[in-house]
């Protein structure tokens, strides 16, 4: 069966894509499943590991508590599979690698959002930091525990390398240094088009945005609504918007594929050795596209992200991180004696085990705990 997945990959997949068979392996050694590729088994692991699930109670913009319809970083995360295995199809790169890369790009997040990611980071200041990809490679490499043989879950080279990687094709960190793949490029993307248009739904739906000034502000709203109208003439404001969003992220995603298909086409790469000597990654909007996107960020970052609602929630976030890393400071004896133990005899450092902590926390978890 693995062959036979191995095989279909050779068929079908472009020279530049990553083949599971050409894997750089793994940390420790472990023998070739009967069954699965490299990645579909790394894939897998994700799928069954406590942190992922864990992201279904993490907020994304919104207290996911708020509204059953809110999107959570599970939710998320789920998105951006899904269109980063979409891309990957149509341009003959590695789904598999994709969407597992997809389903642990979030895995590092903190309770509370960005606001929370923010405040870790400060209170981390003098003990090396903290920022979600290092923190997404540290769970899969350390922080999750399952297996008695090694800490983490011992993925793939090149799924790590996908998850360090903080802007497309630089994956930056120690031995995945130089190694970022088009697939990791892909999932960046399907990650932008994803939040991009869920933000804008969610804000719909939460009352925060209104839908006139948005029209009269974004360019890529205003020609989706125009195109859904010429098609469903009866269909009120109300109601065109979801086919409008579903229009927004298909258009999003055609003109990736189409604007990277002409890139790659004109690169001719011959192998993944072609892909680590770039220094841009092919993988983008078009230049059009991409002038309509900011508009929307900035949009959103003014409406939305900024609206006082929301800041308010953000504040109380960060609130609560700030009192729990006090209180464990003050009182380690508060963490799980099985947990210091195992931290301490790795020689991880005080500050650095009570944030790991506190970013594997829920938004609820951290709520309760405080
Ligand atoms: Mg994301």
């Amino acid at each position: 069966m693995r062959v036979l997945g191995e095989e279909r990959e050779q068929a079908v997949l472009a020279p530049y894509a990553c083949f599971s068979q050409d894997s750089r392996g793994r940390v420790y050694h472990e023998n070739l499943d009967e069954t699965r590729t490299c990645f579909q088994r790394d894939r897998d692991r994700l799928i069954h590991s406590k942190f992922f699930r864990r992201l279904a109670h993490k907020t994304q913009v919104f207290i996911a508590l708020e509204s059953d319809h809110y999107r959570s970083r599970l939710t998320h995360s789920l998105e951006v599979a899904q269109i980063s295995r979409q891309l990957c199809r149509m341009l003959r790169l590695n789904e598999d690698l994709a969407e597992g890369i997809a389903l642990a790009h979030d895995l590092g997040h903190t309770p509370f959002g960005h606001a929370g990611e923010d405040t870790l980071d400060a209170l981390m200041q003098d003990f090396g930091g903290f920022e979600h990809n290092w923190q997404s490679l540290r769970v899969v490499d350390t922080l999750e525990q399952k297996y008695p043989q090694f800490d983490g879950l011992n993925l793939s080279f090149e799924l790590r390398a996908g998850i360090a990687m903080k802007t497309p094709l630089s994956a930056q960190i120690g031995d995945l240094e130089g190694a970022g793949n088009l697939e990791a490029s892909a999932v960046n993307m399907a990650d932008q088009i994803s939040y991009n248009n869920h933000d804008l739904d969610d804000g719909l739906s939460s009352g925060i945005l209104d839908i006139r000034v948005l029209k009269e502000a974004v360019t890529l709203w205003r020609e989706a609504d125009k195109v859904v109208q010429a098609s469903y003439t009866a269909l009120d404001e109300g109601d065109r918007k979801y086919l409008i969003n579903s229009y927004l992220i298909s258009s999003q995603i055609r003109d990736v594929s189409e604007t990277s298909k002409a890139k790659l086409d004109s690169l001719s790469l011959a192998s993944i050795d072609d892909v680590y000597a770039l220094s841009d990654s092919p993988i983008t909007f078009s230049k059009n596209m991409s002038e309509m996107a900011s508009e929307l960020r900035s949009f959103l970052k003014e409406h939305l992200y900024l609206h006082p609602g929301i800041r308010a929630k953000n504040q109380e976030g960060q609130r609560i991180i700030e009192d729990l890393f006090g209180a464990y400071m003050d009182r380690p004896e508060l963490l799980p004696e099985a947990y210091r133990e195992r931290f301490l005899a790795r020689g991880v450092t005080m500050e650095r085990m009570i944030c790991d902590y506190i970013a594997g926390m829920t938004d609820w978890y951290a709520g309760r705990a405080v």
